[in-house]
């Protein structure tokens, strides 16, 4: 068969078995902000399990790691380190902001604060919004479900709506 003939080697199998791969997979950093963070923490543990999904390998450098989960508030001291440690995390990278604070400021909007970023997507780009003040740590397991949905396509587990 001539070479111009032959199909265009397609990768698109390769990706999905990737993207699938990344999914179950994920490698979260370990950082916390502030109470958002204790449960964050309280998913890893056994009642919450969250190495069910494949993410319970907190890793102590961004280096390993291939999601950030932001739980906590934001301020403008520790700005500059969220980006540097989103910055060295290789990519595919993913971000999950966890709670009111990391969403939006939260409870500490008011006006004339000046000590806080409101909302870290105005820092790093987000993928996933967990609301609450905190969150529980179901609310940050359904995170990664949406989290899993977004990287594959597909959602693994059935969502509240088509359950009951
Ligand atoms: S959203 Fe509420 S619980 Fe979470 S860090 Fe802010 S004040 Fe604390």
């Amino acid at each position: 068969m001539e070479k111009e003939n032959l199909p265009p080697v397609s990768f698109a199998v390769l990706d999905q078995v990737l993207d699938l791969a990344r999914a179950n997979s994920l490698w979260p950093v370990t950082f916390g902000l502030a109470c958002c963070a204790i449960e964050m923490m309280s998913s890893a543990m056994a009642r919450f399990d969250i190495d069910r999904f494949g993410a319970g390998v907190f890793r102590p450098s961004p280096r390993q790691a291939d999601l950030m989960i932001v739980s906590g508030t934001v301020t403008k001291k520790m700005a500059p380190v969220l980006v540097t440690l989103y910055d060295q995390m290789p990519s595919p990278k993913w971000v999950i902001a966890m709670g009111n604070c990391a969403i939006s400021g939260g409870p500490f909007v008011f006006e004339g604060q000046y000590n806080l970023i409101e909302g870290v997507d105005k820092l790093v780009p987000v993928d996933v919004y967990v609301p609450g003040c905190p969150p529980r740590p179901e609310g940050l397991l359904e995170g990664f479900l949406k989290l899993q949905e977004k990287i594959t396509g597909k959602r693994r587990f059935p969502g509240p709506v088509e359950r009951w």
